[in-house]
């Protein structure tokens, strides 16, 4: 039981997170996963939603993995009310709804009786969006009126059986079922028994809206069947009804260019969003791995003070988005008005650095195409008409602590006085709270993209044996150069060296 004795002003937000597809959350959902100061969640949870919290939330997996039983019930209670007391804003975050067969109802009760303020958010039950995205309308004009959504977990087969199996059979309409996968035959046939008939069409959809989903199309009498020879197992809604019968014309899933592609992400968790959400609005099958992490730089003392004397330069270059984000973070630490940074010309690397800089209101002055160090460069040789040259001019390149040192050298041959800014560090990812690395190993992958050299150092220090037929994509040539300097060669190579760039590389794969 919670204890009452620990005053709190913890409350706990009982939040669906839809079907899978992270665009399916509600925006309170989101907006409340940002605020969390500690997020619990389960098993059918989107990964991708845990890049959503603030930097030192407390994540806490409860759901079932590998051999794990997911949290009885108790011990889940238990939990939340020392959540609650720990934490001003906990989300427990459920798949789904949290009260459609979420457990959600008994946790509120929990909450209620043990004096613990919490709030619902519903969300898109699986019961709904599975079909959907499977090309079946649970309700249509021409053939139902009703539709009735049960558990298949307490069906046929389980003593004593709490579902009204006759009722069931009888009812009009389409029929949905959640958790009823592990009994499927033994629930069709009980069903059939008890007056359903077997010639209508019947479908099962696992891993609806997420990348992986798979859908099998039969009847009533044939779907356990057809499911084991699909191999469409747990999770997954079953649909009965006429419905069903939209199922080839309305999917509009299956269509998507990269549908049943598996893609693998070795991005930082706080980037994957951006390749991950084109990558997935394609169609694809993400699984993000990151590999590295964003740290700070070894020296921060020497940051801070670069950072201080910034505005004392001709001008400022930038080797990354990280780098522009980093600096400019410390930089409003120290100074509170952008008019500080004075009036220095800004290079960036390339278009995905410019935009970073754009979020600031800094246009910049010289930037390459090609985001390559060497392409800066050739474009500063290119403009240096514009601005009388570089000699003698003062600059402050900002960059991590892994990067190589073109710019420095091929400046400092032109006669500018280069000084470094180290703005951060990337470190080996040694978290994987979704499991994805054990799946790449198991189930392996289409394509695995890499979008900077340190990706690549650190994806082959896992040591995670590459899949068989898994290609290869790389964001460009220093990346390329990387993967060969490991005996790989990519399959394609981003053509422009940016985020979108590699989306249509990894399509033209499958073209
Ligand atoms: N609260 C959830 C349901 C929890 S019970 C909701 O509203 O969706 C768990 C069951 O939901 C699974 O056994 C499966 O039947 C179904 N389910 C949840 N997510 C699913 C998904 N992405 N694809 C298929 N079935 C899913």
């Amino acid at each position: 039981m919670a204890s009452k004795s620990k005053k709190t002003n913890g409350r706990v937000y009982l939040v669906g997170a839809g079907p899978g597809e992270p665009g399916l959350m509600t925006l309170r959902g989101r907006d409340l996963i940002a605020q969390a100061d500690c997020l619990v969640y389960d098993a059918l949870v989107a990964p991708a939603m845990l890049a959503w919290t603030k930097p030192d939330c407390e994540k806490i997996y409860v759901g079932k993995r590998a051999g794990n039983h997911a949290l009885p019930q108790e011990e889940m209670n238990a939990l939340l009310a020392d959540c609650a007391g720990k934490y001003t804003c906990t989300v427990r975050l459920k798949g789904g709804d949290p009260y459609v067969f979420g457990r959600g109802g008994e946790e509120a009760e929990y909450l209620h009786a043990a004096g613990i303020p919490f709030e619902v958010v519903p969300g898109i039950t699986s019961a709904i969006a599975g079909p959907a995205y499977a090309g079946i309308p649970v309700t249509h004009r021409s053939c139902c009126s009703q539709f009735t959504v049960f558990t298949g977990h307490e069906g046929a087969g389980k003593q004593p059986c709490a579902l009204d199996i006759k009722g069931i059979a009888a009812a009009q309409g389409t029929k949905v079922m959640l958790m009823g996968m592990s009994r499927l035959r033994a629930t069709m046939e009980a069903l059939m028994a008890a007056g359903q008939a077997g010639e209508v069409p019947a479908a099962a959809v696992q891993w609806a809206a997420t990348g992986r989903q798979k859908k099998v199309i039969a009847t009533v009498a044939s779907l356990a069947d057809a499911a084991e020879a699909a191999g469409v197992g747990a999770p997954a809604v079953v649909v009965i009804g006429e419905v069903v019968n939209l199922a080839e014309k309305l999917d509009w899933r299956a269509r998507l260019p990269l549908a049943g592609r598996r893609i693998v992400v070795t991005r930082t968790r706080e980037q994957a969003g951006e390749l991950s959400a084109a990558l997935s609005a394609l169609g694809a099958d993400v699984m993000e791995l990151p590999t590295i992490r964003i740290a700070d730089p070894t020296d921060r003392r020497d940051f801070a003070e670069a950072v201080v004397d910034s505005p004392h330069y001709d001008w400022l270059i930038f080797s990354s988005p990280n780098g522009v984000q980093r600096f400019f973070r410390a930089f409003f630490a120290v100074y509170e008005d952008i008019r500080e940074l004075g009036g220095a010309r800004i290079a960036a690397v390339g278009p995905a650095t410019a935009a970073e800089l754009k979020k600031y209101g800094l246009m910049v002055d010289v930037m390459p195409q090609k985001a390559v160090a060497e392409e800066l460069v050739a474009e500063f040789d290119r403009k240096a008409d514009d601005f009388g040259g570089v000699a003698n001019v003062t600059m402050l390149w900002v960059h991590s602590e892994q990067g190589r040192d073109v710019i420095y050298k091929e400046l400092m041959k032109r006669q500018a006085i280069v000084d470094e800014c180290i703005a951060y560090n990337t470190v080996p990812e040694t978290e994987d709270p979704t499991g994805a690395g054990a799946r790449l190993a198991q189930e392996g992958a289409d394509v695995i993209t890499f979008t900077s050299s340190s990706t690549v150092r650190n994806f082959m220090a896992l040591n995670i044996p590459l899949p068989k037929d898994c290609r290869i994509a790389s964001i460009g040539p220093v990346t390329t150069a990387t993967l060969r300097e490991f005996g790989l060669a990519p399959h394609v190579e981003a053509r422009e060296y940016t985020i979108p760039g590699l989306v249509q590389a990894v399509q033209s794969l499958f073209a």
